[in-house]
């Protein structure tokens, strides 16, 4: 068995915690993280990807007017570490899929093409930029899909690339584990103990601060650290998938009578080479209670509808289930990142991938506060990269 000293240890291995390791590790802790499955395993790689500033939260059928202003500087603070501008992770390796998303109000109900039936006024006031009406300039199958199309500055990253590239500066710091047990001394957690997934060796990793960003998995942690309290709801989903080349490349928010009914992302499935559209939105926060069979018929009859112009012929179709675990709310989306501390153990909850930095942020801020003591450790092992599959893989 191999024993460890380090100053932090963060365990879970999507958005949230590899943020974290690249933050804590460029202040000059020495930190590990641990993973049970593979990066990103659970919400991060399901993720549609857009970097939210706002929009999505002021359409009135939507207006949470907390989240709304805590994402508006989101796309920009992304932005900064996508140019390598910021550092910390620097993104500049990871591909952007879109710029930006649309926004583009269907037609044949209710006060089409009404801006204010979009977007909350006073809402749009709390945003950075106002949404642009490019509803002449884009292409003829979404024209003639909608009666009116807006633009907003939020973009698009591929959620594995992004997993990627969060891991590459440390991958020597991230261990993948089978089994974990966590040692107690004087009532707080001292040390954990895992068996790595490759070798079988046992490891235990003693720390001063243990940071959970496992997603789902936080409150199993909890508990097995010896602590009842609910620390998390969640919050199922189910999206709509289609696959097939002929799908133009979109990404946006169908808006109909003052809802946000379809999110659509575009991706690559990179078992079939094929186009996919990931589907969120009302359609997969309703979805969930609906069987598969029904969920396809009724959103694929939806999204005829709601995108005339696109020829759905060639297609095919399914679902994925996605749980959202974020701090209890009511079963209502949070409005910020959220950490509830219980001695040296911090639950972590990003709330949304796009918040990702601001929860690194006050992590940073937190511990400097907790006085943790920073040690300095060379990490000589050539550590793995092992990234979730994406849901829609074995879908087609
Ligand atoms: C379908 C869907 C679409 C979404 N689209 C967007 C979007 O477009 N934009 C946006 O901003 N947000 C989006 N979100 C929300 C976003 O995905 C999440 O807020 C974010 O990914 C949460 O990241 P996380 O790192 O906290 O958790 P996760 O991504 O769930 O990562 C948890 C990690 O911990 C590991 N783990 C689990 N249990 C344990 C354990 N016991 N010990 C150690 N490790 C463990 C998992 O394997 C995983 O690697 C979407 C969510 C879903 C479900």
């Amino acid at each position: 068995m191999t024993e460890k000293e380090v100053d932090i240890i963060i365990l879970g291995g999507g958005v949230a915690g590899l943020w974290i390791l690249n933050a804590l590790t460029a202040e000059g802790y020495s930190v590990v993280l641990l993973e049970k499955q593979k990066l990103g395993q659970g919400q991060t790689i399901c993720a549609q990807g857009i970097v939210h500033g706002g929009f999505k939260y002021v359409v009135p059928g939507k207006y949470r007017q907390g989240t709304a202003s805590e994402v508006r500087n989101m796309p920009q603070r992304w932005r900064e570490h996508c140019s390598g501008q910021r550092k910390n992770p620097d993104l500049s390796g990871l591909q952007i899929n879109s710029p930006s998303c649309y926004f583009w109000l269907s037609k044949g109900r209710g006060l089409r093409g009404v801006f204010e039936e979009a977007f909350s006024t006073v809402g749009i006031g709390l945003l950075n930029s106002p949404p642009v009406d490019v509803t002449d300039s884009v292409p003829l199958w979404l024209k003639k899909s909608a009666a009116k199309i807006y633009a907003v500055p939020e973009q698009v990253i591929d959620s594995s690339a992004l997993l990627q590239e969060l891991a590459k500066f440390n991958l020597s710091q991230i261990y993948y584990f089978d089994s974990v047990s966590f040692i107690k001394e004087r009532d707080r957690v001292r040390s954990v103990s895992v068996k790595e997934q490759k070798t079988g060796e046992e490891i235990t990793f003693s720390a001063q601060a243990f940071l959970l960003t496992a997603g789902i998995g936080n409150q199993e942690l909890v508990e097995a650290m010896g602590y009842p309290q609910t620390v998390m709801q969640i919050r199922p989903l189910r999206q709509l998938l289609v696959s097939g080349n002929g799908l133009p490349e979109l990404w946006g928010h169908c808006i109909d009578g003052g809802k946000a009914v379809a999110s659509v992302t575009t991706h690559k499935n990179p078992r079939t080479g094929e186009k996919v559209w990931n589907i969120g939105g009302e359609i997969a926060e309703n979805g969930y209670k609906q069987d598969p069979e029904v969920l396809i018929r009724e959103g694929r009859a939806l999204l005829e509808k709601l995108l005339s112009g696109v020829d759905f012929s060639q297609t095919k179709w399914s679902t994925f289930d996605a749980l959202r675990a974020e701090e209890p709310n009511d079963n209502l989306l949070p409005s910020g990142v959220s950490i509830r501390q219980i001695e040296n153990i911090f639950v972590c909850f990003p709330t949304k991938m796009a918040m990702a930095p601001v929860l690194a942020d006050q992590i940073v801020l937190l511990l400097e506060k907790e006085h943790i003591v920073k040690t300095e450790h060379i990490f000589e092992r050539k550590g793995e990269l092992h990234v979730a599959p994406y849901p829609w893989e074995d879908k087609f």
